[in-house]
C-alpha cells in the first residue's frame, strides 16, 4: 500500500470557512490546512482571524475580514475571492428566549446570521462562479435543527432547522453539477458559544452526564467531521445531516 493513500486529504483543494475566528470554525480551518487545503478564513475580528492564520499549516492561506449580515460586504468579499473546491458555512450564534419573550427583532437578527448569511453566501458565490463543479459545501447546523431542542431555544432551532432543510433542496439542485451539498448537527461542544453564562457549572455538568460518551464535544471532533464531508471520502453523500453528538439523540 502506498504510504501517503489518504481519501480525506485536501490536498489541491482551496476551502471558504466562515467564523473562522474561533470554536469550531477555527478548528476547522487549522485542520483542513493540516490535510493540505488552501484556506481562506473568515469572520470580523481581525486579531482573532490573525490568531488563527498563524496557526495554519502550509502557505498560500487567505483572511478576509466580513460581518456576513452586511450583504453589500458579503458582496464586495465574494467578488474579490479566488475559485473554491469547499465551502464552510460555519458562523452563527446562539440566543436563548422562550417563547414568551420572544421579540421579532432578536428573532429576525439570529435568522440573519445563521439562516439568511450562509444561504446568500453559497447563492452569491455560485452567481459569480467561484464555486467549481465538484466541490462541497457543508453547513453547520446543530442537533437542535433536526429537533433535538432544549429549552428556550426556538429561536436558535429555527434558525438551524431551516438550514438543515434548506440543504436538501440545494443538494437536488446541485447535483448536475456535481456539486455536494451537506450539514453536521453538532450537540453541545465546548466553545464561547456555550459559555453565555445562561448555564451554571453544575447545571452544565449535569447536562454532560446525560451524554452516553459523559463529555461534551471539542471542536476538532467536529472539524473532522466537516472534513470527510469536504473531502473526496464522502464523493457519493448528499443532502445529509450528519450527527456528531457523543450520543445524546439517542432515544
Ligand atoms: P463561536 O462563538 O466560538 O464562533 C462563532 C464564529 O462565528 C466566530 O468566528 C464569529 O467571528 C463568527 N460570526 C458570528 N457572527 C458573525 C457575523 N455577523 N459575520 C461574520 N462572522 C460572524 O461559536 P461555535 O464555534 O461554537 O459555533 C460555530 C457554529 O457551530 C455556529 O453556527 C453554531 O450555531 C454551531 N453550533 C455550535 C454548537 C456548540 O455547542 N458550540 C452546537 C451546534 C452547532 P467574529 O466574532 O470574529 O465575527
Amino acid at each position: 500500500m502506498m504510504s501517503n493513500y489518504n481519501p480525506f486529504s485536501l490536498e489541491g483543494k482551496t476551502i471558504l470557512v466562515t467564523g473562522a475566528s474561533s470554536g469550531i470554525g477555527k478548528a476547522t480551518a487549522i485542520e483542513c490546512s493540516k490535510l493540505g487545503a488552501k484556506v481562506i478564513a473568515m469572520a470580523r475580528n481581525k486579531e482573532r482571524l490573525e490568531e488563527t492564520m498563524s496557526e495554519l499549516s502550509g502557505e498560500g492561506h487567505k483572511m478576509f475580514l466580513c460581518d456576513l449580515t452586511d450583504s453589500k460586504a458579503m458582496a464586495e468579499m465574494v467578488s474579490q475571492l479566488p475559485v473554491i473546491h469547499g465551502l464552510v458555512n460555519n458562523a452563527g450564534i446562539v440566543e436563548s428566549r422562550p417563547v414568551n419573550f420572544i421579540k421579532e427583532e432578536r428573532l429576525k437578527s439570529i435568522l440573519q446570521i445563521n439562516t439568511i448569511a450562509p444561504i446568500m453566501l453559497l447563492k452569491n458565490l455560485l452567481k459569480e462562479k467561484k464555486i467549481l463543479n465538484r466541490s462541497s459545501i457543508v453547513f453547520t447546523s446543530s442537533i437542535a435543527g433536526i429537533g433535538y431542542v432544549s429549552l428556550g431555544n426556538s429561536m436558535y432551532a429555527t434558525s438551524k432547522g431551516a438550514i438543515s432543510t434548506f440543504i436538501a433542496g440545494a443538494a437536488k439542485e446541485l447535483g448536475n453539477k456535481n456539486i455536494r451539498v451537506n450539514a453536521v448537527c453538532p450537540g453541545m461542544v465546548e466553545t464561547e458559544l456555550i459559555n453565555t453564562g445562561a448555564l451554571t457549572t453544575e447545571q452544565l455538568d449535569k447536562d454532560k452526564a446525560m451524554y452516553p460518551l459523559k463529555r461534551y464535544g471539542q471542536p476538532n471532533e467536529i472539524a473532522w467531521a466537516v472534513i470527510y464531508l469536504l473531502s473526496n471520502a464522502s464523493n457519493w453523500v448528499t443532502g445529509i445531516n450528519l450527527v456528531i453528538d457523543g450520543g445524546i439523540t439517542l432515544i
